[in-house]
């Protein structure tokens, strides 16, 4: 009989032979985090937390284990439910998604915001609702902008990554070939889209020179701050640090991130929100936030313009780029985001193990998620590791640099 089904167990050893197969982490070393060891139908113990020390996570500001933002959660929990039961635009809409957005749209000073249930599912859904005719996206761009602009159809134009004079030529570049096939450029619609801070170089944006771009074209700018959201002014993002409310139209980021939850939004004028609530298929047709996920949100933003936590996040940003720069480490970028170049991935991979055999995590990110030759431990401080875990993460990183013949 033909076999019209998948072979699955061949695309696994095709990855496997160019040594691209990613794997989920053994449970053993799942568990040490200290979760319930199965789903508890009555009481589990918890296990042991590992000691080791977590440089990897997105959770910028340390805010996934605060107390108040849980107690959100399982008021919310309480109250509203665990979930919201179906599409925003069906019953699945809640006070706790109001306030949210209400709040979201007030630190973007903007009219309106969104939530969706993940920031994939906002970029996916806004660029798709947008249907622009032209996407001029970062070429390091969130593999969520890319998937938005195939699936909206949009001719893709990729500019250099934060460069604005490559975007300013691929402007011209298309208004040219526009008039060259008798066309009126200003017929069709551009859309610029870029994160603000990227998630493995560590790079911000220049957003002020691609504003003054796209003005001077007539075209949108639409901005991913999924990884600035809540860590700059106000506990806003870049937008907000540079003042450019007003020349962004579409602002996005995500709630999983350094707000602590799961999630994704969309902010911007009243028009912009209204058709998204029409036309973004992913939020239409995906069931609401979970509302204890909604509340944590809010209370993490709260906690994030109001308290201390970005102060000591930025602290101990600059006390580890400091510590490690002076060590002789090659660190990128200009955010909270630390990825220390080790250039080849037999040397990232040793560097990783060694310092995770000192207690401190940091993953190794290697090709084909970062160019050849530029395999890199993407170390990214929060704003809850005290003094001793910054200078016991410079001690392992200066211990396994020297074990690998890197220092
Ligand atoms: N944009 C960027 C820049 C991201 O890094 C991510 C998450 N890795 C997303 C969007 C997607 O957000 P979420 O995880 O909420 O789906």
């Amino acid at each position: 009989m033909a076999d019209r089904g998948f072979d699955l167990e061949g695309r696994l050893d095709t990855l496997k032979d160019h040594d691209l197969k990613r794997a989920l982490s053994p449970v053993d070393r799942v568990a040490e985090r200290g979760y319930f060891a199965e789903p508890s139908g009555g009481e589990l113990p918890v296990l042991e937390s590992a000691e080791a020390l977590v440089f990897a996570s997105n959770n910028y500001l340390g805010l996934t284990d605060d107390q108040r933002i849980q107690d959100a959660a399982r008021q919310a929990a309480a109250t509203v439910g665990t979930g919201a039961g179906a599409s925003r635009l069906v019953t699945g809409d809640t006070m706790v998604h109001r306030d949210l957005e209400r709040l979201l749209a007030e630190v973007k000073g903007t009219e309106r915001a969104l939530t969706f249930s993940s920031g994939y599912a906002a970029n996916v859904g806004t660029i798709t609702a947008l249907e622009p005719d032209v996407v001029f996206s970062d070429e390091l761009n969130h593999a969520s902008i890319v998937d938005g602009c195939r699936l909206a159809d949009a001719d893709t134009v990729v500019y250099d990554h934060c460069d604005a004079a490559s975007l300013r030529s691929a402007l011209e570049e298309r208004a040219d070939a526009a008039a060259r096939a008798g066309r009126d450029p200003t017929d069709e619609s551009w859309l610029i889209v870029t994160d603000s801070v990227f998630s493995m170089d560590g790079t911000v944006a220049p957003l002020e020179e691609i504003c003054d771009a796209a003005e001077a074209v007539g075209a949108w700018v639409m901005v991913d701050e999924a990884h600035a959201t809540g860590l700059y002014a106000d506990g806003g993002g870049v937008v907000q640090a540079e003042g450019l409310e007003d020349r962004i139209q579409i602002q996005m980021g995500t709630l999983s991130k350094a707000l602590a939850s799961q999630g994704g939004y969309v902010a911007g004028s009243a028009d912009l929100i209204e058709c998204m609530v029409n036309d973004a298929r992913s939020f239409v047709f995906s069931t609401g936030l979970a509302p204890p996920a909604a509340a944590a949100a809010s209370e993490a933003l709260h906690v994030a313009r109001h308290g201390d936590a970005r102060e000591r996040l930025w602290e101990n940003v600059a006390h580890l780029r400091d510590g490690l720069e002076t060590m002789g480490f090659d660190v990128w970028g200009d955010s909270q985001i630390l990825p220390l170049v080790v250039g080849d991935r037999e040397d990232a991979m040793a560097l990783a193990d060694g310092i995770r055999e000192r207690d401190v995590v940091a993953p190794a990110i290697r090709p084909p998620t970062v160019p050849e030759g530029t395999s890199r431990l993407r170390v990214a401080p929060i704003a809850t590791h005290d003094e001793n875990d910054i200078i016991d993460c410079l001690e392992a990183f200066r211990a396994a640099g020297e074990e690998v013949g890197l220092l």
